[in-house]
């Protein structure tokens, strides 16, 4: 590319290319001005047979108007110009047999088939591993054990099996069903929802699942615990150091210090900040579990209602069923999480580490019950976080977007385009200092 082409009398991407050659720029070899449609299809061709033979992979050309004067007429979209195009080739394919199907849980329960390979040259690697996807596909394409299948790889994408050569089969294929039980756990195995394709390890223990349960252990929702990111957790569980959620509260100075990226003040910080989580409100904890189907909104209503793990963990169906805002499921799905000996365990490990398991219910006065709040700009007094768990600590809801059911506006500093929404809807819109007089108030019941 050539800047002001006009300059150096450059008309044409070809003279463009000569150009920084002469200069002294390293210009790809293999670019040719060719004419009309049968020129374009035929290097294309050529390229198709002789891609392998380059020392770096390409998975198509690309073809540009020579002419600048042409060029600058078409013009461009707002995404791409309309002079230049790439031509992808197919993505290669190779043959060869399919000897078993294991199954891979990822990290958040998913249960992925992977075809294992007779190992085959393909766009350039040795292919012994491919994606099958889901069951589904598997059921969808009749793959079996033991068949001749084509393997396709596009681009950068994993290789994948395409289908079976349904010719070649023998009778000693084997047909595969999806499993019934996790492979890593022995945990039961089933969909989230109906519609969903993934079959998921059910199992809330399950050690597949354990980095995505810690991450929800220490996020800001659950324990908020500050230095405990996505990197610390996987050499964590990596090298066996944390085996559930409640080895966190045992870990010494003697685990972290030797871990990248960790030095003593670091470890320090973290052995800190998982001190000050033990005193994490309990509605903070019911989060931190994990027990599925149960949020932060969900386990807000349950700390509220039971106001200890204990009282939570004894509940009945029809206790759960008796409380706003809890249905069938999330019911059944926190008896069940209950039950299992497991969450004993880790519930009984909290406890000795010194976590708080329960709370007062107090019946707090709810001044702010039944209003609805919108946020907006910079406070003086509260982070963003905290205004919203003191509005809904009164009694009042926070809402991220202003409708027509906004009851208040809090304006901070440089406020968002939400302050120009409730100024079209009429909502009202008060400062920090009115809402404390407003708080204020309703207090003293006017
Ligand atoms: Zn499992």
């Amino acid at each position: 590319y050539v800047v002001n082409p006009g300059r150096y009398g450059l008309r044409k991407q070809s003279e463009a290319l000569e150009f920084l050659k002469e200069i002294g720029f390293k210009v790809n070899p293999n670019y040719e001005v060719v004419e009309g449609v049968d020129g374009i299809v035929n290097y294309w061709r050529k390229w198709l047979n002789l891609r392998n033979s380059l020392e770096y992979n390409i998975d198509g050309i690309v073809i540009k108007v020579n002419d600048f004067e042409y060029q600058k007429m078409l013009g461009e979209t707002a995404k791409s110009p309309r002079w230049a195009i790439a031509f992808k080739f197919p993505a290669e394919q190779a043959r060869t047999v399919l000897k078993d199907i294991t199954i891979q849980v990822g990290r958040t329960g998913v249960l992925t088939p992977v075809a294992e390979l007779e190992p085959v040259q393909l766009a350039g690697t040795t292919v012994k591993r491919a994606s099958l996807h889901n069951f589904d596909y598997i059921r969808d394409k009749d793959i079996r054990i033991g068949d001749t299948v084509i393997v396709e790889k596009a681009g950068d994408i994993i290789p994948q099996v395409v289908k079976p050569i349904v010719e070649y089969r023998d009778g000693d294929e084997k047909e595969v069903s999806p499993p019934d039980k996790c492979p890593v756990c022995g945990g039961p195995v089933g969909k989230l929802k109906e519609e969903e394709v993934a079959l998921r390890c059910l199992n809330p223990h399950c050690p597949a699942k354990l980095k995505r349960a810690l991450e929800v252990f220490a996020s800001r929702d659950a324990m908020d615990i500050d230095g405990l990111g996505e990197k610390l957790i996987d050499q964590l569980v990596d090298l066996g150091i944390v085996k559930d959620v409640a080895d966190i509260y045992y870990l010494t100075p003697f685990d972290l210090i030797p871990l990248e990226r960790m030095g003593p003040k670091a470890a320090a910080n973290l052995l800190e900040s998982i001190e000050k989580s033990k005193n994490a409100p309990l509605h903070k904890l019911i989060t931190a579990l994990g027990i599925p189907m149960v949020g932060s909104k969900t386990a807000r209503i349950l700390a509220e209602r039971f106001g200890s793990i204990g009282r939570l963990a004894s509940a009945t169906m029809d206790e759960l069923l008796s409380i706003e805002g809890i249905g069938e499921e999330i019911a059944r799905s926190v008896v069940e999480y209950f039950s299992l000996p497991k969450t004993k365990e880790i519930i009984e490990k909290l406890r000795r580490a010194g976590v708080k398991m329960e709370e007062k219910i107090e019946k707090k006065p709810k001044p702010l019950k039944g209003l609805k709040f919108v946020i907006t700009g910079t406070l003086k007094n509260y982070t963003r976080n905290e205004i919203e768990e003191r509005i809904r600590e009164l009694g009042g809801e926070v809402s991220s977007s202003v409708s027509k059911k906004t009851d208040y506006l809090i304006l901070g500093e440089n406020p968002g385009s939400k302050y120009q929404k409730a100024l079209n809807l009429g909502v009202k819109i008060i400062s920090e200092e009115e809402f404390e007089k407003l708080v204020e108030s309703k207090m003293k019941g006017e």
